[in-house]
This record gives C-alpha cells, structure tokens and sequence, in this order.
C-alpha cells in the first residue's frame, strides 16, 4: 500500500493486531494499540534497526 485510497495520504499506522490503517481517516484512538506507523518519508527499518537481526536464514 503506498497512498490510502480515500484520502490519498501516505501515512499509515499498523495496530498490534497487524492491521495497516490510514492516520487521516482512522486515527488511532489510543497510543498503546499501535505497533508502528509507516511514514513514506521515514523509511521504517530506520525506526526498527533491530528487526533485522530475527531473520537468520541458514
Ligand atoms: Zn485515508
């Protein structure tokens, strides 16, 4: 998903549940049911440098 197909934003946030939902239209209603957001101009392996490290492919 790169823009929301109803208002065209390219922000996003991603709830605990793993759902990816549009900031804009569906703003989360509370801080502790988001996981991460997704922001086209922050790449998001910046804010998880870590996340890399569980993929260990022998
Ligand atoms: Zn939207």
């Amino acid at each position: 998903m790169d823009h929301c197909p109803m208002c065209r934003g390219k922000e996003f946030w991603v709830s605990v549940y793993g759902k990816v939902i549009c900031e804009k239209c569906h703003p989360p209603a509370d801080e502790s049911i988001v996981a991460r957001r997704i922001h086209s101009e922050r790449p998001e392996q910046l804010a998880h440098p870590d996340q890399h490290a569980h993929r260990h492919v022998a």
